[in-house]
């Protein structure tokens, strides 16, 4: 009996791994791509999984990197972006870089090759016909306007975003809690009934003047030509509120007022930072209206001037770009199919991860899932505890809904991930210090998901992708 198709619409990393999970699993598929009919503002070539800015997938080490660990899983997947990673990767010290055109070149020619992949070069300019009876949406951050607007049409206003506002996110265990305190503003109670649902860190007025001064003479980074992102009210950068004037921030989302420091309640602090819970597990927490164009290296600098996140860990630094995605967790099944239409999956950074690596793995989940319900043998769902598990956690359920536009794009990273306790000692006998603590911490995390997704895999027909 012959199987009939999946369609994949975009070949970026994407569309381009699901498609190739789908035919390795033995069903055909149909692999939409509009490049060089129709270009994007992006992209430069018409291959397949071209890589728009960086050759870099990051650490490449699983025992000390979440993304090195995301590597790692997909490896043992069969990933074929990760096999043509290895295979064109240029020197990069730790990290995975790779020669892009090489790269993409032969995720091309293997996609190419496979008997049961045709590729369609033609843009889906609305939604797939009726008779597409599974579909994997992967059309990425730059989704022609056509196509997302019949997306918005479907899911509703305000539920696609054309562009993210990303507030840092801290590790809640590298939060002061001798300097910061939990509490809600006028002590209100949230749904849950928890009065203390923010955590707060308190600026005196010298350290606030300090920190706008800071703001305004950090380097910023330049949107480019196209992207036309517009300044909302209410999601304005921080350093551009501070233009407006010093005392902006402090009656904006630094305003000290409805809160009492915990540690010094005879002080009363001239500003106040507050960050919300971000993730289920409590493990990330969200600096509250703290979206901004400054550059990575300055957020660091700037934001661990705050007192309570000077030995901060930032899960996720803030920007704003031009950037299609959905708001997942209210959307999509724990398969990544749209609830209200379940013959559509999404991949890819339109599902709001951050990342070549991150939209890879996302397709690599989204190419089993749709192969296994065609076939008549459901993918289970990778085990929380791995960073494939997590990443699909992130984006169909772990996210807390924090009100409008609250679920913003992320890369993967260990606060997505169950913690685990740390060695005391080490095997010798001596304690370990906190570095060392940290550095066994990802190790076990690590070696845990690797036997999960081993026993995740156990099961299923791995088919090595290496070339
Ligand atoms: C300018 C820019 C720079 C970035 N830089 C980096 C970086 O340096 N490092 C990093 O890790 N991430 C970066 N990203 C983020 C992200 O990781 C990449 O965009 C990544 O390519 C996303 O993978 P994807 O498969 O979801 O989308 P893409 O790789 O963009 O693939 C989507 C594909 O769908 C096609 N398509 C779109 N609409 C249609 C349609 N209607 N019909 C048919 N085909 C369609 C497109 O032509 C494209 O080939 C960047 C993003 C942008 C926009």
């Amino acid at each position: 009996m012959s199987i009939s198709p999946i369609h994949v619409i975009g070949g970026g990393l994407a569309g381009s791994e699901a498609a190739w999970q789908v035919a390795q699993a033995g069903v055909p598929v149909v692999l939409h791509e509009m490049r060089p009919v129709r270009g994007t503002d992006a992209h430069q070539t018409d291959r397949l999984a071209e890589l728009v800015c960086s050759n870099s997938f990051r650490a490449d080490d699983w025992e000390s990197s979440a993304v090195g660990l995301l590597h790692a899983e997909m490896r043992r997947c069969g990933s074929l972006i990760l096999a043509a990673g290895d295979a064109h990767q240029v020197p990069a010290g730790g990290a995975l870089a790779v020669d892009r055109d090489g790269f993409a070149a032969a995720v091309t020619a293997r996609i190419e090759a496979h008997p049961l992949v045709t590729i369609a070069r033609e843009e889906v300019a609305g939604l797939p016909p009726a008779d597409w009876d599974s579909v994997v949406v992967a059309t990425g951050p730059l989704t022609s306007p056509a196509l997302s607007e019949a997306i918005l049409a479907l899911t509703g206003e305000g539920e696609l975003s054309f562009f993210d506002a990303i507030a840092p996110i801290v590790l809640a265990d590298s939060i002061d809690m001798d300097v910061a305190w939990r509490q809600s503003r006028y002590d209100k109670e949230g749904p849950g009934g928890d009065a203390a649902a923010y955590i707060n860190c308190p600026m005196t007025k010298d350290q606030y003047e300090a920190f706008v001064d800071a703001l305004l003479a950090g380097p910023k980074a330049e949107f480019k030509a196209w992207e036309h992102v517009p300044y909302f009210d209410g999601c304005l950068p921080i350093e551009v509120m501070a233009e407006r004037g010093r005392e902006t921030l402090r009656h904006g989302p630094m305003k000290p007022v409805g809160l009492t420091n915990a540690h010094k309640p005879e002080e009363k602090a001239w500003a106040v930072v507050q960050l919300r819970q971000d993730n289920a597990l409590g493990t990330l927490w969200n600096m509250v209206g703290f979206q901004t164009k400054l550059k990575h290296g300055a957020q660091t600098e700037v934001f661990r001037t705050i007192p309570g996140l000077e030995k901060a860990v930032f899960a996720r630094l803030g920007g704003l770009h031009r950037n299609t995605f959905l708001n997942s967790p209210k959307l999509l099944d724990a398969s990544l199919r749209l609830k209200a239409d379940p013959r559509l999956r999404f991949a890819g950074q339109i599902t709001g991860v951050e990342g070549y690596v991150e939209s890879a793995a996302v397709g690599l989940l989204a190419g089993r899932f749709a192969a296994g319900e065609r076939l008549g043998r459901p993918c289970a769902a990778p085990p929380s505890t791995t960073a494939l598990g997590a990443l699909l956690g992130h984006i169909t359920g772990g996210h807390l809904d924090g009100g409008k536009g609250s679920f913003q794009p992320m890369n993967i990273n260990y606060g997505l991930l169950p913690a685990i306790a740390p060695p005391k000692r080490a095997d010798d006998g001596r304690r370990l210090g906190s570095k060392e603590k940290g550095r066994a911490k990802k190790r076990l995390v690590g070696e845990r998901a690797l036997a999960d997704i081993a026993a995740w895999l156990g099961g299923a027909d791995v088919v090595e992708a290496a070339e």
